[in-house]
């Protein structure tokens, strides 16, 4: 009897699906469990770039991603240690919650609020957060050392925190400049603190002080959630500011490029997506995990295959 393979099973053998799923049979008894929590957690696409990764390389570790509701979050890291996980990743709205439940943090997660990468040894919990040293990693590989760079930050939430020290910590200088003044100020507060009067100013979010800052910047970071899915018409910045000379760096990488790139091509501009930060980061936690080198260019392009075959994407790593 011939049996006609279905034309879906067909298309998952063509595109690799097979050679993932593959990966997961071959979980044993003595596989090492690695995820993320998160709440939501079903559009991360963490898994599979994480997974993509540690098939490339051969290693015998899983990685899953965990719903964890706030409520249950202390239980949930306490588990950790129960069930052995060799380490997580925390996304959102766990990164600055999951802080008191850890055995230690490093100095920058300490400075910068947030815990991304939770590593489990002999169950001891150690927080960091690569976010920072992540974006300055994609910068440097496309553009060189940052040293010296002038560099306006849109935005004071979280991820702008992890940024502003990872870029004054390489040599930047820094302004930042937010929707909610007070934020922008506190920020540039405490990276004085840490790194000496003068290392960041911060700039009005209108039009004339946001013109004068960047005549004077190098670099144009947009680190708020503006001109993300389901808004991709939006733009952080009037894009009549834009010019030739800078370079363009987003962080929102759905769409891959926001209209903040595309205005930013337009002019002439140097650009880079959120997608390079991105793939970066999540390497950054599976060295640490794992001790190996890990394939950022495998994972960016797994993350890529990810973002385009889930449809709608939310902007959890
Ligand atoms: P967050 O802590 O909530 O901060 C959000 C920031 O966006 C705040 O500065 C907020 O300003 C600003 N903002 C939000 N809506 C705005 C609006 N309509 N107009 C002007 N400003 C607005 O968020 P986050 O965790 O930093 O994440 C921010 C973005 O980065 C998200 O799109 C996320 O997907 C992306 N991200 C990317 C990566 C990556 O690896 N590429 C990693 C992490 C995050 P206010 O202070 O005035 O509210």
């Amino acid at each position: 009897m011939v049996v006609k393979v279905p034309d879906e099973v067909r298309n998952n053998i063509e595109s690799g699906e097979v050679k993932r799923q593959a990966h997961i049979l071959s979980v044993r008894g003595d596989t090492r469990v690695l995820g993320v929590l998160g709440c939501p957690v079903e559009h991360s696409v963490s898994p599979a770039m994480q997974n993509t990764a540690i098939q490339a390389l051969g290693l015998n570790y899983v990685y899953v991603p965990f719903h964890v509701l706030p409520e249950k979050l202390g239980g949930a890291v306490q588990g950790l240690c129960a069930l052995e996980v060799a380490g997580v990743n925390i996304t959102i709205p766990h990164k600055r919650a999951v802080i008191p439940f850890l055995d230690s943090v490093s100095e920058r997660a300490r400075l910068v609020g947030s815990v991304n990468t939770v590593t489990n040894v002999d169950g001891v919990l150690t927080g960091d957060t690569t976010d920072g040293p992540g974006f300055l990693q994609s910068v440097e590989a496309e553009w060189g050392a940052v040293d010296g760079t002038r560099a306006l930050i849109l935005g004071a939430g979280g991820s702008a925190k992890a940024i502003a020290f990872a870029l004054v910590e390489a040599g930047c200088l820094v302004s930042l400049s937010n929707r909610t003044r007070s934020k922008a100020d506190e920020l540039a507060e405490a990276i004085c603190r840490a790194f000496g009067e003068g290392s960041a100013a911060v700039v009005e979010n209108v039009d004339g002080a946001l013109r004068e800052a960047l005549s004077g910047c190098d670099m144009l970071i947009n680190t708020t959630s503006v001109g993300m899915h389901p808004k991709p018409d939006e733009i952080p910045v009037n894009p009549e500011l834009l010019r030739s000379s800078l370079m363009v760096c987003d962080i929102v990488y759905n769409p891959l490029k926001t209209r903040l790139l595309a205005e930013a091509e337009r002019c002439g501009a140097r650009t880079l997506s959120g997608i390079k930060m991105l793939a970066r980061q999540g390497a950054i936690s599976l060295e640490k995990w794992t001790g190996c080198k890990a394939p950022v260019d495998i994972m960016e392009r797994a993350a890529l295959a990810a973002l385009g075959s889930s449809g709608e994407v939310h902007g959890n790593s």
